[in-house]
């Protein structure tokens, strides 16, 4: 039996991957439980948008239902007015089933992982793949819930191990040794990633807040994140760690499309032409516009994308660009990550030099031509030298810091490796 759990955390404490953590040591668990992270442009999510499945081991149906019912009603966050927890069951089902069923799934988790869906088209998804549905509140976590029991992570996957803390240290600053981050990153790395962020001299694998979490390490397969976790130090009591199965790192939100296309809180990869110079905004954020015939938005590098930004400053009207984002709270693209296609020539008027001296001829003024110092030759304005100007940038792949990387962002190593 398949099992989907969303929304049941709050920004005051919980996550439901914590839930799925409680499930495990309750039900017979059959494979790794996902990890299923969810559009992350929804205004509607605590932090990373993220939902759980399980595949259970069938026996007495009722009573694996009731537990975790009962699990979720114990642990979720109900006072939270954001808190809207929601969960499904599909009997009689695997991940890897593939009927007429899986395919409603798969093309309802596609929509959910880039687009905004509503409760309602939840709703009929269940119906049409006879899921069990159970709405705690609003019930919204039903929309998370069904994408991740329907995700399909055959093209790609990732794993994360989670550690979590004794109850007593909830809501503590989280305790390690921060050189043992480094040093696992320094062995591990790329086959894990986005741990560390070297340019911030930062680690990146404990979370902020309330939440059960201790710490996440990200990696290629639960071998190398369990080999990872055994290479840092904890100054900590840990409850227990958990292998999570999960779309994280896979860019599995980005869908191709045109500007005309894009809807708010859609993840795009987005082609066009740079028109206009790139602006520094109010925040320490960069901003250019992006043009496809007569299509234009707004393209965006928040300062938390760090070095990021000054590659975005250095494009110029007409480089061919393909933008990697997502539509936030403004109708602008988020940049997740660039690629530069094709860089638009731009050249500079230089002094021509003068034939019979060989040394460089004065400009008499502003479109007045040039003369010899020496020899006194006057030359006209057009004989002006152009030089291409060193754009100081190279076609090829550009990505914000991983301190602002989305859980769903490919990295540009995992790219590399996988081509
Ligand atoms: P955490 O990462 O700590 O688990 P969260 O960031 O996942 O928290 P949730 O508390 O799960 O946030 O809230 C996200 C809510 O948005 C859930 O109710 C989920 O069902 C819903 N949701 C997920 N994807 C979409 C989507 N594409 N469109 C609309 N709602 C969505």
């Amino acid at each position: 039996m398949l099992i989907g759990i969303d929304d049941t955390d709050s920004t005051a404490g919980m996550c439901t991957t914590f839930i799925a953590k409680e499930l495990c040591k309750k039900l017979e668990v059959i494979g790794f439980p996902r990890l299923i992270r969810l559009n992350p442009n929804i205004p509607y999510k605590t932090r990373g948008n993220g939902a759980v499945a399980l595949n259970v081991k069938t026996g007495n149906n009722e009573k694996i239902k009731k537990i975790v019912l009962e699990t979720v009603e114990k642990n979720a966050i109900f006072e939270d007015d954001k808190t809207n927890p929601g969960v499904v069951f599909l009997e009689k089902r695997n991940f890897e089933d593939y009927n007429i069923y899986t395919e409603i799934l798969r093309d309802f988790y596609e929509k959910a992982i880039s687009e905004l869906v509503t409760i309602g088209e939840a709703d009929a998804a269940a119906r049409q793949v006879n899921a069990e549905v159970h709405k705690f509140k609003s019930g919204r976590g039903i929309i998370g819930a069904l994408a991740a029991v329907g995700a399909d992570l055959s093209a790609d996957v990732t794993y994360e191990i989670i550690a979590y803390r004794i109850p007593k240290n909830y809501g503590t600053e989280r305790k390690i040794d921060p050189e043992s981050v480094f040093e696992m990153d320094k062995k591990t790395y790329p086959k894990t990633f986005n741990n560390v962020d070297l340019n911030l001299n930062k680690i990146l694998i404990l979370p902020r807040g309330n939440d059960p979490v201790f710490c996440g390490i990200r990696g290629e397969s639960p071998e190398i994140v369990s080999e990872a976790w055994k290479l840092i130090k904890p100054l900590e009591e840990i409850e227990d760690t958990l292998i999570f199965q999960t779309n994280q790192a896979t860019d599995a939100h980005l869908k191709k499309k045109k500007i005309s296309e894009l809807m708010p809180f859609d993840c795009a990869i987005v082609s066009g032409r740079v028109s206009g110079e790139p602006k520094n905004i109010h925040g320490g954020h960069v901003i250019f516009k992006l043009k496809y015939y007569s299509q234009e938005i707004d393209c965006a590098a928040y300062r938390e994308t760090a070095n990021f930004r000054k590659i975005i400053r250095k494009l110029r009207a007409g480089d061919k660009v393909t933008a990697y984002g997502g539509i936030g709270k403004y109708w602008a693209i988020n940049l997740e990550k660039i690629r530069v296609l094709k860089l638009k020539k731009y050249y500079e008027k230089i002094n021509p030099v003068c034939e019979k001296c060989k040394i460089k001829m004065k400009s008499e003024g502003n479109g007045k031509g040039f003369q010899c110092k020496k020899c006194k030759k006057k030359l006209p304005e057009d004989a002006a030298v152009l030089k291409e100007i060193n754009r100081d940038l190279k076609p090829g792949f550009y990505e914000a810091a991983p301190d602002a990387r989305r859980h769903l962002s490919m990295p540009l190593v995992r790219m590399k490796n996988r081509c």
